[in-house]
């Protein structure tokens, strides 16, 4: 099934490179060790995954490998390093984030404030920026923690992190956390004025149910899962050597990636060419590319139903995603494009097209002959006539 199907959903998951299968297949099989173990099969599993620690920490741009605690997922990560730096600072009860972070930063915010803290929700424009005064305003002096995404999951917006993570050094003695998740493996990451980064494997071509907390030197975060004195004695719990393996693995071949401009260019074909071609079509996220991911676009056809043409395209056999994966159960629209004031009727015809190295110009060509006579049907049974006839 999956090897005729155009899969452009890689901001949901990631095929596991074979690359990064080949490294991970003795760890599944002849490497099996525990690496608290003092005897040779333990130390080969040590050794693994000090190689993968020192891989991650080269991809992000760490200055030290001990800087890289690997976790369960991406989602750990930021509840981690959330709570992490929440309880190491009991008498500071304020946190700044944004409307449009990931559920595992939005969703904890959210029961933080029922649990006695004060948030602070910055919101974006219709173009998904930032306003870096309002960021400057929200800080205070019982602010413990900054947490602002690096690309958002859905439109692809980028947000300036060393801008931010100057304004938060400048105006407050916050801890600063990036969730990283959608950027690593697509851009190049600097951690310049960042104190706490997230990433997930399955993001880049790494297994499903590995991830890494990046924590600078210094900063003060307490432990959350409590055990063994696994790595450095920060997170507890036996290691997924072979997901580990896995992601130290995805994370040399997205540093000897040479893909990134053949996946951006299938990309602008794709996004100007169904603006050019579908009347009803509205980019979500700023224009400006060199703002956004190179490999997402996130494209509303107004007045019709995402969630229609999301099934049509999968008959075709093209995997996309309305918004984000998680919302994909429910018919809110997304808080992303809440958050921008895209109106009610594009957002509900909101597709995210996620383009990754498996794909080729052919699924792009795919892609775009079938689309517009999807959109053309689905417009033609849509109750919104007239405002369709003015766009046409
Ligand atoms: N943060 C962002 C921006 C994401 O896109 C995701 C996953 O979609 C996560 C965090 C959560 O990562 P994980 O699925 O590894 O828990």
């Amino acid at each position: 099934m999956t090897d005729e199907m155009i899969y452009l959903d890689n901001n949901a998951t990631t095929r596991v490179a074979p690359e990064v299968l080949d490294a991970m297949q003795p760890y599944l099989s002849k490497f099996f060790g525990n690496p608290s173990s003092a005897h040779a099969l333990g130390r080969e599993m040590k050794r693994a995954i000090e190689q993968s620690r020192e891989q991650v920490a080269n991809l992000i741009g760490a200055a030290d490998t001990t800087e890289i605690v690997f976790t369960s997922c991406g989602s750990e990560s930021d509840n981690w390093a959330i709570r992490g730096v929440l309880a190491a600072a009991p008498n500071k009860k304020h946190i700044v984030t944004t409307l449009v972070e990931h559920e595992a930063v939005r969703n904890l915010c959210r029961l933080l404030e029922s649990e006695g803290y004060e948030v602070t929700w910055l919101g974006v424009d219709g173009n998904g920026e930032l306003d870096l005064d309002s960021l400057r305003s929200a800080l205070r002096a019982d602010t413990a923690l900054v947490s602002i995404m690096l690309a958002n999951n859905e439109t692809g917006v980028l947000f300036p992190i060393e801008e931010i993570g100057r304004i938060v050094r400048e105006d407050s003695e916050a801890a600063f956390h990036v969730d990283g998740v959608q950027a690593v493996g697509k851009v190049p990451i600097s951690l310049k004025n960042v104190d706490l980064f997230a990433l997930s494997g399955h993001k880049l071509h790494a297994p499903q149910g590995i991830g890494a907390l990046y924590i600078r030197k210094g900063i003060s975060l307490s432990p959350m899962i409590i055990g063994g004195a696994q790595e450095q004695g920060r997170r507890a719990g036996t290691s997924a050597v072979p997901n580990i393996v896995g992601l130290g693995a995805a994370c040399r071949l997205a540093r000897e990636d040479n893909d990134h401009e053949r996946i951006e260019t299938m990309r602008n074909r794709l996004e100007d060419e169904i603006l050019r071609s579908i009347p009803n079509a509205r980019l979500n996220g700023i224009r400006d590319r060199s703002k956004r991911l190179p490999n997402t676009s996130n494209i509303s056809f107004e007045y019709v139903d995402g969630q229609n043409i999301l099934m049509h395209l999968d008959q075709a056999g093209i995997c996309v995603s309305t918004g984000s994966a998680c919302h994909s159960t429910t018919h809110e629209s997304s808080p992303t494009l809440r958050a921008m004031n895209v109106p009610y009727t594009a957002a509900q015809g909101s597709i995210r097209f996620s383009l990754g190295r498996y794909n080729t110009e052919a699924d792009i060509e795919t892609t775009l002959s079938v689309l517009p006579e999807i959109i053309a049907k689905l417009a033609a049974m849509s109750p919104y006539e007239e405002e369709l006839a003015r766009l046409r």
